[in-house]
């Protein structure tokens, strides 16, 4: 169990995570700074049968991508405010939006990744791991979240 929940603005939406995710991403690319119109984005990462949804409804709406490949954005269907993402059409892998848990402050940024877009006036914290783009999650993520990784993709590629 955890404490972990969250919602949209309207509350409409809520939803707990099952557990805490298995790693958060600090997200500096150009298209997450659109996509939010802020400076990042900070997404947990966590198996979608970890997001229990408490009410409402999230519904995908597709938004391009440099590679082509599918991301959709799941919104309140009421105010529309994003609630996870879902990447490469991998279901069972879902980008919680931090900013929703009612306790925003509960989980804090495990990488900052596409720093070469970040904006100048981000300071990054020096005891963070920061990389211009993607990065190698085999290195960085603790092993048991390479386990429940294991679990959805059979590999990490
Ligand atoms: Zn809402
Ligand atoms: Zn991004």
């Amino acid at each position: 169990m955890s404490d972990l929940e969250g919602g949209c603005a309207c509350g409409t939406v809520r939803y707990r995570l099952a557990s805490r995710p298995m790693f958060v991403h600090c997200c500096h690319c150009r298209d997450c700074q659109r996509q939010t119109g802020s400076a990042f984005v900070l997404n947990a990462l966590i198996e979608a049968d970890r997001v229990v949804l408490l009410s409402g409804n999230a519904e995908a709406s597709a938004v391009p991508t440099p590679s082509g490949k599918p991301h959709e954005i799941y919104r309140c269907s009421s105010c529309r405010v994003a609630l996870w993402s879902i990447y490469g059409g991998v279901q069972k892998l879902r980008f919680v939006r931090v900013g929703t848990l009612d306790d925003a402050a509960a989980l804090k940024p495990d990488v900052h990744i596409y720093v070469r877009s970040k904006l100048p006036w981000v300071t990054l914290p020096e005891n963070v791991p920061a990389f211009d783009s993607y990065y190698d999650s085999r290195k960085l993520w603790p092993a048991e979240s390479l386990q429940r990784r294991r679990a959805i993709f059979g590999e990490v590629p």
